[in-house]
């Protein structure tokens, strides 16, 4: 039997990043994962193959109109075969560089399944069905999590897809509904509708992406319809009938009324995801995950000794750098160090065209919390930049404290924004005041200069144009 001091389960951005840290810390780790090559859901069938395709249907689009305006004429042919190996190359040449960081940091690589078989004991079974058992001082879960099926829409990866499907369409669909307006829905959603689909999203909430600051998410909402997204709100899926080209939804209106259907070249369901703990043995030491199947945990460390929890399959937004920061903390945690996140400071980010990132509070939590704020903001339509590369459309907003002028939240829609929240990630964590970030002299011509006014507009010295 193998002895380790760590026995982490699961090798997604979670598990990687723990085993990594604890060789690094000098920690007997292995991590243990069963789909057959390391980088869990982002790197195989999330965040990465997602970002391959926006990227390359970005430009695509940008070649059949925006080229023309810059005084490019070209007439670009879609080679999806092609998009599609530029993707899986990007992605192999990913999973490979954690193979070799594993190599370098002493973090040995278990293929297989993993199961808890008691305090201290992780038993793994291979592809042939060979089980071996290692011992462990510590175990990690950091199983991740799977996407939450919608009872009556069964998904078949042919004409109803979850979001792993919808990465590997053999064509582009002439229409697609999108069932959930959240992130997976309106980043896979721009990929399809640039290559050419006519996109639908069905949402049962009456707004889109529920939990984004309202201001944004309306700016948002506005500039995806005028790219062609059709949304309906307030409305729900209740039943799928699939035929050989096409599937067609009944759809009722959440606030009662008659219902109607609505057909599709596919559909993708994307409702959200669940944690997944499935075959785990969590039984064996006594560990009951709560009714949604979240771990519950107290600084990592679950209701069992020795067994500790990460990423998706615990409490947090499920986000590949909240899994990287979870896995950080709680190696170090093991290791007897202080490990430390802050959850008040996880930023999003929507990787569309425009983007939209954020981090901190909401206005509306604001206001729920009933803490006096005031408001700094600053369109792209007045940033030179943004101007110049003809990509005005959103704003920078800071949020701050009415009394003392801390920055409690920034939210952004714009041209790749995702870009420019981690300055306000590190302002934040230093406590910054907006007068902190509205000083500092930034570069000209820059996007970032927009997020710069927004601070200054806080106390109303906004000028740039
Ligand atoms: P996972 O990445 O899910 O990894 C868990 C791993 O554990 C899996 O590889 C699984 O095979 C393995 N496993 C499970 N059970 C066992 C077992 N018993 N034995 C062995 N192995 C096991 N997040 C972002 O921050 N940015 C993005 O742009 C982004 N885009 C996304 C796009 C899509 C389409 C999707 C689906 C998700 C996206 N996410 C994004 C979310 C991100 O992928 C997750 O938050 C992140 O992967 C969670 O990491 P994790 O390590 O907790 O779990
Ligand atoms: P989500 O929670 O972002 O959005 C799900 C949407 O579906 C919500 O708007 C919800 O109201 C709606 N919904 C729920 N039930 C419904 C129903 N029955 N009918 C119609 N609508 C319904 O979930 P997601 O888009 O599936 O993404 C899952 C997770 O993956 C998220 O937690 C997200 O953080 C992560 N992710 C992140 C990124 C990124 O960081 N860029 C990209 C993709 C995914």
């Amino acid at each position: 039997m193998a002895q380790y001091d760590v026995v982490i389960i699961g090798g997604g951005p979670g598990g990687y990043n723990a085993a990594i840290r604890a060789g690094q810390l000098g920690l007997k780790v292995a991590c243990v994962e069963g789909r057959g090559v390391l980088g869990g859901t982002c790197l195989n069938v999330g965040c990465m193959p997602s970002k391959a395709l926006l990227h390359a249907s970005e430009l695509f689009e940008a070649a059949k109109g925006e080229f023309a305006t810059l005084g490019i004429e070209v007439t670009p042919t879609l080679n999806l075969g092609q998009m599609m190996k530029q993707k899986a190359d990007s992605v192999t040449a990913l999973t490979k560089g954690i193979e070799f960081l594993f190599k370098k940091n002493k973090a040995d690589y278990i293929r297989g399944w993993g199961r808890i078989a008691g305090p201290g004991k992780v038993a793994v079974k291979n592809d042939e069905g060979a089980e071996i058992t290692l011992d462990a001082k510590h175990i990690v879960i950091a199983t991740g999590s799977e996407p939450t099926p919608l009872p009556g829409v069964t998904v078949d990866q042919k004409r109803i897809v979850d979001s792993t499907g919808a990465l590997s369409l053999p064509e582009v669909p002439k229409s697609m509904v999108i069932i959930g307006a959240g992130i997976i829905g309106l980043e896979l959603g721009s990929v399809w509708r640039r290559l050419g689909a006519e996109v639908t999203v069905v949402e049962f909430l009456p707004r889109i992406c529920p939990g984004m600051d309202e201001e944004t998410a309306k700016t948002f909402q506005r500039a995806l319809t005028k790219q062609g997204f059709k949304f309906e709100l307030g409305t729900k899926v209740t039943g799928a009938r699939t035929g050989d080209k096409e599937v067609t939804l009944t759809l009722e209106p959440v606030a009662g009324g008659e219902a109607r259907t609505l057909t599709a070249d596919h559909v993708l369901v994307a409702i959200g995801r669940r944690p997944f703990t499935e075959g785990l043995g969590l039984e064996t030491v006594g560990i009951a995950p709560d009714k949604r199947g979240v771990i519950e945990t107290d600084h990592f460390k679950t209701s069992a000794p020795g067994v500790w929890a990460i990423g998706d399959v615990i409490h947090g937004p499920m986000l590949a750098h909240k899994a990287e920061e979870d896995a950080v903390a709680c190696i170090e945690l093991i290791a007897g160090k202080a490990g430390h996140v802050d959850y008040d400071l996880v930023p999003g980010v929507v990787y569309t065209a425009p983007e939209v990132a954020w981090v901190g509070k909401t206005e509306e939590q604001l206001k729920a919390e009933g803490v006096a704020y005031k408001v700094g903001k600053f369109p792209f339509s007045a940033n030179s930049r943004a101007k110049i590369n003809h990509e005005t459309e959103g704003f920078a907003k800071v949020l701050a404290d009415a009394r003392t002028d801390r920055i409690l939240g920034v939210h952004m829609v714009g041209p790749q924004v995702g870009e420019m929240i981690g300055e306000y990630c590190v302002a934040m964590a230093f406590a910054a005041a907006s007068e902190d970030v509205a000083r500092i002299c930034h570069p000209h011509p820059t996007r970032s200069e927009a997020g710069r006014q927004a601070a200054m507009g806080v106390e109303g010295w906004t000028m740039q144009a």
